[in-house]
């Protein structure tokens, strides 16, 4: 699956692949999708960045 890693997606839009997402910002927040499809969920308390970072290895092979 070709996807560009630097997409941010925001909450509530749908996670097109299984994988770990992390904020935009990096402070070190992460989300676990375990399935693809599901509508990724806020960033988390205190977190600044704006939307969720596509798993690294979505942009692989
Ligand atoms: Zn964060």
């Amino acid at each position: 699956m070709q996807l560009d890693p630097n997409i941010v997606l925001r909450p509530g839009q749908p996670a097109p692949v299984r994988g770990t997402y992390e904020c935009d910002t990096g402070c070190g927040h992460t989300y676990d999708a375990d399935i693809a499809g599901r509508a990724l969920p806020e960033l988390p308390f205190g977190c600044r960045g704006d939307g969720w970072r596509l798993p690294a290895a979505a942009s692989q092979s």
